[in-house]
């Protein structure tokens, strides 16, 4: 007791001090990180397959979150992790029939310059039309389309950019400007070389998740990333660590200097029940091991929204917290929770009529 007292009159003063000096603590600033995935070509809120509105999908309804959740912040940036192209009656009538005309874009980058995503990664459906209709569409993106771990064959280098570092002006508790370098990295699920055999072997070979980020965080790291984010089309799964795994979401939390990861390809809501059970996980903050992870469902029905608090101290920055959420477009029942984003609408109504149409034709 004596001792206790003792330390807490010595300490007291010099804790107090340590706090309230500037030069100790130099800034504070909340970064926000909004991810959509898995899309799968569902732009408008609309099932071709039974011809009606379904407002518990589309972009033009996340868009609306999007939105509100940039207003919210000063700071934010957007991403999506893949799997946008492919999947509904638009993409294939965009990919088989009607093909992407020279100086045309396709809708989907065509919505996705409109919103400025900062952004985006590929994932493993991208790759089903073949690499020569990935490659023409991507013309279309205005922005840096990432991954690290499908590589070309002849020469051992990445067969997209593995990643960037963008140099964002960020603002801090105080309203002082900064420039943060922000490092993004892509994967996919190795898989993609038997999903795909036909159309990759022999052009293209995939590596491990995990022991590609091990490859390249240190990279990053040293060509001045302050923070890096994993746009990781992958899922998260317990089962034990192989390295050719297709859900590495989980061991990804494991690796140091990675800060915040946006998982993807198993269309579930991370954070959200169907991950009770995963070991070290916090549902309530949204992390995994300490990292802030996320997970927006699928087509378009949810955004996933990670919220990090970063301390520069003495030149470096580091991410003292970080949670995450998803924020879903409709309720239970299928009821809109967010109006339509018609300017987005309008951007690519075309080819959703175009579709309509087409399927109209053939009688279905
Ligand atoms: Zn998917």
């Amino acid at each position: 007791m004596l001792l206790t007292l003792t330390l807490f009159w010595h300490a007291s003063p010099t804790i107090s001090y340590a706090v309230e000096n500037p030069s100790k603590r130099e800034a504070i600033v909340d970064l926000r990180i909004l991810e959509t995935t898995d899309l799968h070509a569902h732009l408008v809120n609309y099932d071709y397959y039974q011809s009606k509105v379904d407002n518990r999908v589309g972009l033009v309804k996340t868009a609306t979150l999007i939105q509100q959740a940039k207003n919210e912040v000063k700071n934010s940036l957007l991403f999506d992790n893949g799997d946008h192209l492919k999947g509904n009656p638009l993409g294939e009538f965009l990919a088989r029939i009607k093909g992407i005309q020279k100086g045309k874009i396709h809708p989907v980058y065509r919505a996705f310059n409109y919103l400025k995503y900062d952004v985006i990664a590929i994932g493993n459906h991208e790759l089903n039309y073949g690499l020569h209709f990935i490659n023409t569409a991507l013309k279309g993106a205005r922005m840096p389309v990432v991954n690290a771990n499908v590589y070309q064959v002849k020469e051992d280098k990445p067969y997209f950019k593995p990643y960037v570092i963008l140099k964002r002006t960020v603002v801090d508790l105080q309203g002082k400007q900064h420039v943060l370098n922000i490092g993004v990295i892509g994967f996919m699920p190795p898989q993609i070389m038997k999903w795909d055999k036909a159309n990759l072997e022999g052009k293209v070979v995939a590596k491990p998740i995990v022991a590609t980020a091990k490859k390249y965080v240190p990279i990053m790291k040293a060509k001045g990333a302050d923070i890096i984010i994993a746009l990781a089309h992958t899922g998260i799964s317990s089962e034990p660590y192989n390295p050719e795994m297709e859900n590495a979401g989980y061991y990804l939390t494991q690796i140091p200097g990675i800060d915040a990861i946006l998982t993807g390809h198993s269309h579930g809501i991370f954070p959200g029940p169907i991950f009770a059970r995963l070991p070290h996980t916090d549902l309530m903050n949204g992390q995994i091991n300490g990292k802030p992870v996320v997970m927006a469902g699928s087509f378009g029905n949810s955004l996933g929204v990670i919220d990090l608090v970063l301390e520069e101290n003495a030149g470096k920055w580091k991410v003292i917290k970080g949670t995450s959420q998803t924020r879903p477009v409709a309720d239970e029942n299928g009821n809109p929770l967010v109006k339509t984003d018609k300017a987005l609408y309008r951007l690519i109504q075309n080819e959703h009529q175009e579709t309509v149409d087409f399927i109209k034709k053939l009688g279905l």
